[in-house]
C-alpha cells in the first residue's frame, strides 16, 4: 500500500482560524442562549530546540502551531463564572470571587486560575461575571500544549472583556500562574511564552532566564520545507519522578560546578567543566544541558546568517544532535520516539527530533514540505512493523500568537 493511501498517514491541517472562530462563537450561542462579546484565540507549541534547559535559565526556540484553543465569551452583571468547553462534559458554575487554589477541580481549573491570577488587575468596585465556552483544536496531552493555549486564550479574552490594562507579558505571566499555583501542574514558561508572543512566519528565541523574547525569521512555507510532527501517543509513564529526577540532577550539577544555574556555567571549557562532576550520570546530564544551550546559540546564528534553505544542513544536524543528546545523556526518550525520529531521518528529513519532556509524547522533524507525506508514511510503517499503536501527524507552519477574532 503506497503511504498516501494509508489512513493512519493522513496530516491533519488545521481547521481554518475564522471558520474555528465563529464555530466557538455558535457553540457559545447555542450553550449560553445569547450571543458572546467577542472570540479570542490562543496557539500550542512546539520546540523546535532548546529541550530540557528551561529550568536551569537555558534558552529555547519554541514556534506557535496552526491548531488554536478559542474562548468566546461575555462579560454578565454578576459575579458569577460559567465555563464550558466543546471538549469535555465538566462544566464550572462558581462565584469569582471565592476563587482560591484547590477550589476548583479539573479542567476548568486552567481557565479559574486565569482570572485568578489576574486578580491584582482588577479593581474592587467593578463584577467579576463572565461565560466563557471554549473550543480546542490542539491535540489535548500530546506535548503541543493544549494547557498554554487554554489559559492564554482565556487570558486575552479577560483582559478583553475587563479593560484590565495588562500586557502580554502580564498574561504570559498569569498563565503561569495559573498552571502553577491554581491547576497544581508544573510548567516553565516557554508554553505561555510561544502561545502569547510568537509572529507568524518566525520561531520565537527565548532566554528563559528573564523571559525575554525575540521573533527569529522561520517562515519554512515560503521555502519549501515543512515541520512534520508526529504524535507517537506513545502512554506517558513515570514522567513526573523522571522529571523530578533531572531536575534535582541538573540541580546538583549547578552545586558542584559552584554556579547558580547551568547557564552560567557556559563560559569555560566544556571537557574542563564535565571533569569536575565525579558522578557518571550527573555529568552526562550536564553535558546534555551544556552541549543543548550552545545547539540553541548555534541554530539562532544560522538563522541569523541566511534563510532555513540556505542552512537546512546545519540546522537538521543541531536537530539531530539535540535528540541523540537527549536520548543517550539525559536519557528522557521512549523507544517509540527514538524509532520515529530514525524512521524520519532515514525516509529523508533533514533532521529530526523529540520535543518537550519526553517519556512519550511528539517528535518534529524538517522536511521538504513535497516529501511531508513519504516522511509521515515511513513512520507509519515503521510504527505498525514494531507493534506500536498508530501516530498522529500534523503539519507546522509557524503562527501568529494569542489575539482577538471576533
Ligand atoms: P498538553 O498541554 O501537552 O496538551 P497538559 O496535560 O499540560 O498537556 O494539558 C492537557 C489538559 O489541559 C487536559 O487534560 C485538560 O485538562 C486541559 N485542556 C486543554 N485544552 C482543553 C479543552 N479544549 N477543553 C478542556 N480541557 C482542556
Ligand atoms: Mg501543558
Amino acid at each position: 500500500m503506497s503511504p498516501a493511501a494509508d489512513p493512519a498517514t493522513v496530516l491533519s491541517a488545521a481547521p481554518e482560524r475564522s471558520a474555528a472562530a465563529e464555530r466557538a462563537e455558535t457553540l457559545f450561542t447555542e450553550s449560553f442562549g445569547y450571543a458572546p462579546d467577542g472570540v479570542w484565540s490562543a496557539p500550542g507549541r512546539v520546540n523546535i530546540i532548546g529541550e530540557h534547559v528551561d529550568y536551569q535559565d537555558g534558552l529555547c526556540l519554541p514556534m506557535a502551531i496552526s491548531h488554536r484553543c478559542f474562548a468566546a465569551a461575555a462579560r454578565t452583571p454578576t459575579d458569577r463564572l460559567r465555563v464550558r468547553s466543546a471538549q469535555s462534559e465538566v462544566v464550572l458554575d462558581i462565584d469569582a470571587r471565592e476563587l482560591a487554589p484547590g477550589a476548583v477541580d479539573g479542567w476548568p481549573s486552567y481557565v479559574a486560575g486565569v482570572l485568578w491570577a489576574l486578580r491584582s488587575y482588577i479593581s474592587g468596585a467593578s463584577t467579576l461575571g463572565m461565560d466563557i465556552m471554549i473550543d480546542g483544536q490542539v491535540p489535548l496531552g500530546a506535548g503541543l500544549s493544549s494547557s498554554a493555549a487554554l489559559e492564554c486564550a482565556t487570558a486575552e479574552a479577560i483582559e478583553a472583556l475587563l479593560s484590565l490594562g495588562t500586557g502580554p507579558l502580564d498574561r504570559v505571566r498569569a498563565a503561569i500562574t495559573a498552571e502553577t499555583e491554581f491547576a497544581g501542574a508544573s510548567t516553565g514558561g516557554l508554553d505561555q511564552s510561544a502561545s502569547v508572543l510568537s509572529r507568524e512566519g518566525h520561531a520565537l528565541f527565548l532566554d528563559c532566564r528573564d523571559l525575554s523574547t525575540r521573533p527569529v525569521p522561520w517562515d519554512l512555507a515560503a521555502q519549501g520545507l515543512a515541520l512534520l510532527i508526529t504524535d507517537t501517543r506513545a502512554e506517558h509513564s513515570h514522567v513526573d519522578g523522571e522529571y523530578t529526577a533531572r531536575r534535582a540532577d541538573s540541580e546538583r550539577a549547578a552545586e558542584l560546578l559552584g554556579v547558580p544555574t547551568l547557564r552560567d556555567a557556559g563560559g569555560e571549557d566544556l571537557e574542563a567543566q564535565l571533569a569536575r562532576i565525579d558522578d557518571e550520570v550527573v555529568r552526562r546530564r550536564t553535558r546534555h544541558v551544556l552541549t543543548e544551550i550552545r545547539r540553541v546559540e548555534e541554530f539562532d546564528a544560522l538563522l541569523g546568517a541566511g534563510t532555513v534553505r540556505e542552512h537546512v544542513a546545519g540546522l537538521g544536524a543541531l536537530l539531530d544532535a539535540s535528540h541523540d543528546s537527549l536520548r543517550d545523556d539525559y536519557e528522557v526518550t521512549v523507544p517509540a520516539l527514538d524509532a520515529a525520529v530514525d524512521a524520519a531521518r532515514a525516509a529523508g528529513a533533514h533532521g529530526a527530533r523529540m520535543t518537550g519532556g519526553g517519556f512519550g509524547g511528539s517528535t518534529i522533524a524538517l522536511v521538504e514540505a513535497d516529501q511531508a507525506q513519504s516522511v509521515a508514511g515511513a513512520i507509519a510503517q515503521e510504527f505498525s512493523a514494531r507493534g506500536f499503536g498508530a501516530p498522529e501527524f500534523f503539519l507546522a507552519l509557524p503562527s501568529e500568537g494569542a489575539g482577538q477574532d471576533r
